[in-house]
């Protein structure tokens, strides 16, 4: 098999070995992004010569004698909202063209101590804000698997640096489905950690209350590996959970027998596509086979998660980016006249269209006299919400929908039709707005394009997640179906 779609755990034991170098992989790669790059556009800066050095770093420690920690010379992609010092970091917009962040991430300093080798930043929806790599300030991303249709979004160049096998391992950001539903159109696996479960600390802000970090892998087994890397508690960051670290691979390999599984009516009914549904319908069957016990349950107030996280996500995005304002950093128009202007003429030209709705929106639902009828409305209504998953969660050990309502879409499909476009989340909104832990794995197929089904489940429960993927993983079937990129 190529070397490029083969997993981190089966590198690992090559590295270890010695049947290749830490450098030979990485030059492999950065290969491989040259050669499909054109087609794909998933990158927006390639770090070549940071990722050989810490290639050849990892292959000293070998040649010392030392034990390789699990992930050590594997290289990893992250979206271009996270920090590295001294990498230009641009949330693909304009207005940070130029940014160069003078200290790095937290998940970033854990990733390098990991031995990991970082291998570029990727492509996005502008400031996260998108469901299909479009809003990107700089360039669309294109699917592997048809290169017509779109990746999914905002994390859209994370997912395909991983399924075209850029990469294998990438992190993504996930505010309303960022990380699962690009996983799941593009056919590898994505999972949106709990609220807090991993440091939010050096990713630029779009909505706080909802941004979290996540892993993008090509299954299960690597999946597990990074999150363990990435999670854990951090001074830095004032919503990180504190707590001890959990292994996550300690729940590979662990049956389902008697698990209670529910499946949310309101994510099966109108509004999903028939060949979707039908996959997720088989992958029910397979879970059943394995042993859990599957029910109908419902999320009632499932109809307001759209327009609520609207209004919550554009009230936090309008206060996070007020910073951009041509002063410290960023996009600068020299010729402006006084201070007002520098900052109305940076702002109209470094955002794009999106990202100034948004702007918009957020400051009508924060103004004075609109405050309570839209904003602190649609946090009562998030409550609402989270008390549906509390209550389902007392009978079911997990939820199982679809992790998007179709397969990846046409480009230019819905860029007219914010609405539209906004509905592609559905299924993985509601999840941000509970707090609770996602994961996208690949159940599938429909019409020649990948279908993931979402797992979702209690706070600080990824493990339960982990353990039922690894289980529907094993027995699923569709494995090792690559997108032939010729
Ligand atoms: N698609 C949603 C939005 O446009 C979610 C984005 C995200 O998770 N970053 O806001």
């Amino acid at each position: 098999m190529d070397l490029f779609y083969m997993t981190a755990h089966e590198l690992h034991a090559k590295l270890a070995a010695g049947e290749i170098s830490a450098r030979e992989l990485c030059r492999a790669f950065l290969d491989r992004i040259v050669s499909v790059e054109d087609r794909l556009k998933a990158f927006i800066t390639v770090t070549e010569e940071m990722a050989l050095k810490q290639a050849d770093e990892v292959d000293k420690r070998i040649a010392a004698g030392e034990e390789l920690p699990p992930l050590a010379g594997i290289p990893i992609a992250l979206k271009d909202n996270m920090c590295v010092e001294g990498i230009r970091t641009t949330c693909a917009s304009k207005i940070l063209f130029n940014f160069v962040p003078p200290y790095s991430a937290t998940v970033v300093e854990k990733i390098k101590s990991a031995g990991m080798v970082i291998i570029g930043k990727t492509n996005m929806d502008e400031f996260a804000m998108g469901s299909s790599t479009e809003n990107s300030g700089f360039q669309p991303t294109s699917n592997p698997w048809d290169t017509e249709r779109v990746p999914g979004g905002s994390s859209g160049g994370s997912a395909v640096s991983v399924a075209a096998g850029e990469t294998v391992l990438a992190l993504g950001s996930d505010t309303g489905g960022s990380i699962r539903q690009p996983a799941s159109l593009c056919g590898v696996v994505g999972m949106k950690p709990t609220y807090g479960a991993v440091s939010r600390y050096g990713l630029v802000a779009f909505a706080s209350s909802l941004d979290q970090i996540g892993p993008f892998a090509r299954d299960v087994d690597d999946c597990a590996q990074l999150l363990n890397i990435i999670t854990g508690h951090d001074p830095l960051d004032s919503t990180s959970a504190p707590g001890e670290k959990t292994d996550y691979t300690a729940f590979l390999n662990s049956d389902i027998k008697g698990l209670k599984v529910g499946v949310p009516r309101e994510y099966m009914g109108e509004g999903i596509d028939p060949g979707v549904r039908a996959v997720i319908e088989k992958a029910l069957q397979v879970l059943s086979s394995l042993g859990a016990d599957i029910e109908e349950a419902t999320l009632p107030h499932s109809r307001y998660a759209i327009p609520v996280y609207y209004l919550i996500a554009t009230a936090e995005a309008s206060s996070n980016l007020a910073r951009y304002d041509g002063v410290k950093y960023g996009l600068r128009d020299e010729e402006a006249q006084d201070i007002v202007d520098m900052y109305m003429k940076s702002r109209s030209r470094g955002f794009g269209t999106e990202v100034k709705r948004r702007i918009m929106l957020g400051t009508y639902a924060l103004s004075a006299g609109y405050y309570d009828a839209y904003y602190l409305k649609a946090l009562k209504a998030r409550t609402l919400i989270k008390q549906d998953f509390d209550r389902a969660f007392d009978r079911f050990d997990v939820l199982v929908c679809p992790t998007s309502p179709g397969t990846a879409f046409r480009k230019g499909e819905k860029t007219d039709d914010p609405l539209q476009m906004y509905l592609s989340d559905i299924t993985t909104i509601s999840v941000n707005l509970a707090g609770i832990p996602g994961i996208s794995v690949p159940a599938g197929f429909s019409g020649g394009l990948p279908v993931g089904m979402q797992i979702m489940g209690r706070p600080f429960a990824e493990g339960n997640l982990i353990r039922v993927a690894h289980a529907f993983e094993g027995s699923a079937g569709h494995r090792g179906k690559f997108p032939s990129l010729i």
